[in-house]
């Protein structure tokens, strides 16, 4: 017997009608390209993304028709998200720090058949404009006062572009399952490849993702969303905010220290998401400076393991609740979170407060989570059992863009590629990624661990370890530090502080210091270049 309620689509658009009528009155604030913040309402970003819905559908554009996007966190960006989607069409979200050939692979791969970009990104797409197959049009994300002299055929200013339309639209109403944004994961080893959001699971995420314990929005309170938009759609940020109600606060690129501090104070931030390269640029200007913004009460930390002395930080110093979030482009992104409840708050040491949030957390609502040996049987949820995590749930991935083969098992079990084990209330650790896992004597060692205990060293800026071909062992662990701003510390300091927290083979051989480490547009340690330099080619291979 089927239920006898309404079938009603779940659609992107259904976020902005709520946001721009219930929350019509709340500010949107972004820090734009041109220099001034940009200042609307919610109620706003609902008229501008209808009038470029009615502009993008006089162009022919229509449903399953992909619009790119190269942008920062704006609110240009933002009316794109929805104007694009809200018409059935696809908002592919680029990478800009892609290289040139991954660009022009992606582009012509997604058939995109308008640009949109920031200013910033003009040269960058005049470089490659004619090696694109498929854009019939760019439109430059400025107003006519703004509008650059470029080299790129058949542009449009947005303002201009949006400026005659009408802010009345009626949204058009289709299969929830159909595509909404699509999203090439940042492609380390081949080729990048399209992961294809539909707005059912866009939808659903949406609501999974802000409920309580998880990334807080709602009235009265003000959302910075650090993470970037062109990054898994900004974790969600942009639908939950109108959805519950929530100021959204877009830093555009500034996202060093000063910046954010600056912004965060402004506008009242209360809560706010990102990786850890970017907290950590956060945390170093608040202790050089000794300042911290009062008003913000969550960080939600995810896209790489934070060290536990960052939490620290954020959790003594400053009196700021974490959220440690784990996920991957090809879920939408949420998978796992962690935060403490009230009675873990009462009852857990503050030591074990903060073991337990290095620790990705329990799946939310909707994901379904299970590691695997490397047969692929299941492995006991015993806290100690470790293997590949898979997931399974309505925002998985289940076949990359334009590929025939299945990307899921016969079960439905998506592999992540990440070395996990699953304990009490099936809080999951991520231990490595497969394929930066150390293989010693046949045992792995963690990574993840190894550079939590290293940056646990006052004069540890932020670290990272590799493995290292060893006759005997067949990989060895290297770490590579990069020294805390005025000072020097020794191997054998740095050695002598990890000796107490980790087992006595773990240690790394050797420790090597660099000014900076090579960090990935998406915030992650490019190990893949660390390998470059301190190990030959055919310990990839072996690692990979
Ligand atoms: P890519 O695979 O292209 O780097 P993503 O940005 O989707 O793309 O990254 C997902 C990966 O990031 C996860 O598979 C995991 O390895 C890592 N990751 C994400 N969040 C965390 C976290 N909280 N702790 C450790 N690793 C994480």
């Amino acid at each position: 017997m089927r239920g006898l309620m309404q079938n009603h689509p779940l659609l992107i658009s259904q976020f902005i009608e709520h946001g721009g009528t219930v929350f019509g009155n709340v500010e949107v604030v972004s820090q734009t390209v041109e220099g001034p913040i940009h200042r609307y309402t919610w109620s706003d970003v609902r008229a501008r993304s209808r009038q470029l819905a009615n502009a993008l559908t006089a162009q022919g554009v229509g449903l399953g028709d992909r619009i790119a996007t190269i942008a920062w966190t704006n609110h240009r960006h933002l009316e794109a998200y929805y104007g694009i989607a809200g018409i059935g069409a696809v908002c592919h979200t680029i990478n800009p720090r892609l290289y040139a050939d991954d660009l022009v692979y992606v582009l012509n791969h997604a058939e995109d058949r308008f640009v949109m970009l920031d200013l910033t990104f003009v040269p960058l797409i005049e470089a490659i404009a004619e090696r694109l197959e498929s854009v019939e049009g760019f439109i430059i994300m400025t107003d006519q006062e703004h509008m650059p002299s470029n080299q790129l055929p058949n542009t449009v200013c947005y303002e201009e572009f949006i400026a005659a339309r009408a802010a009345d639209y009626e949204w058009p109403r289709f299969d929830e399952n159909t595509a909404a944004n699509l999203c090439y994961t940042s492609g380390t080893t081949g080729k990048p490849k399209g992961v294809l959001y539909s707005h059912r699971s866009t939808v659903l995420h949406a609501y999974a993702s802000c409920m309580p314990g998880n990334i807080v929005g709602g009235r009265g309170q003000c959302m910075l969303a650090v993470v970037p938009m062109f990054h898994a759609n900004g974790w969600g940020i942009p639908y939950s905010a109108p959805m519950t109600g929530s100021k959204l606060v877009m830093p555009g690129q500034k996202l060093d220290g000063e910046s954010l501090t600056k912004l965060m104070r402004d506008e009242g931030v209360t809560t706010t998401c990102g990786v850890p390269t970017v907290w950590l640029g956060l945390l170093d200007y608040w202790k050089e400076h000794d300042t911290s913004v009062p008003t913000v009460k969550q960080v939600g930390i995810g896209g790489a393991a934070p060290a536990r002395s960052m939490i620290e930080e954020f959790e003594r110093d400053f009196g700021i609740e974490i959220l440690h979030g784990w996920g991957m482009t090809e879920m939408n992104p949420l998978g796992t979170i962690h935060t403490l409840s009230a009675s873990e708050r009462a009852t857990l040491s503050p030591d074990d407060q903060l073991d337990a949030l290095t620790t990705q957390g329990a799946p939310v609502f909707g994901v379904e989570i299970k590691v695997v040996d490397e047969d692929g049987a299941t492995l006991p949820n015993d806290g100690k059992s470790c293997g590949e995590l898979m997931v399974r749930g309505p925002w998985v991935c289940e076949r990359y863009f334009k590929d025939e083969t299945s990307a899921i098992d016969d079960e439905g079990w998506f592999g992540t590629g990440d070395i996990a084990l699953i304990g009490e209330g099936m809080s999951m650790q991520i231990t490595d990624r497969a394929k930066d896992v150390i293989k010693s004597g046949g045992e792995w060692i963690s990574s993840i661990d190894l550079e939590n205990a290293a940056m646990g060293h006052p004069d540890v800026a932020h670290a990272a370890v590799i493995g290292v071909p060893d006759e005997k062992w067949s990989e060895r662990p290297l770490l590579i530090v990069v020294p805390a701003v005025g000072t020097e510390p020794t191997k054998e300091d740095i050695l002598g502080c990890l000796a107490d927290k980790v087992a006595k083979w773990w240690l790394p051989d050797d420790v090597v210091f660099e000014e900076e480490l090579p960090v990935s547009g998406t915030g992650k340690v490019q190990k893949i270049k660390l390998r470059e330099k301190y190990a030959p080619v055919e310990v990839k291979k072996a690692a990979g």
